[in-house]
């Protein structure tokens, strides 16, 4: 896992689930509620970035 305490896990994780449904598109950042995700899948990878904040997070796909 990566350096994030499990708060901001949890905040990410409604945005990781639409990810993996592939909801991509119009994501909205948990942290400053702007449009501005990008996400990246990378085989089992996921990394999602906000290009307002700057708050990112990277994990595995799981499932
Ligand atoms: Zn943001």
């Amino acid at each position: 896992m990566s350096e994030c305490d499990y708060d901001e896990l949890s905040v990410w994780q409604d945005i990781l689930d639409d990810v993996m449904n592939g909801h991509v598109d119009g994501l909205v950042c948990p942290f400053c509620d702007k449009k501005a995700l990008e996400v990246n899948t990378d085989g089992p990878k996921i990394s999602v970035k906000c290009t307002e904040c700057g708050r990112w997070f990277e994990g595995v796909n799981a499932y």
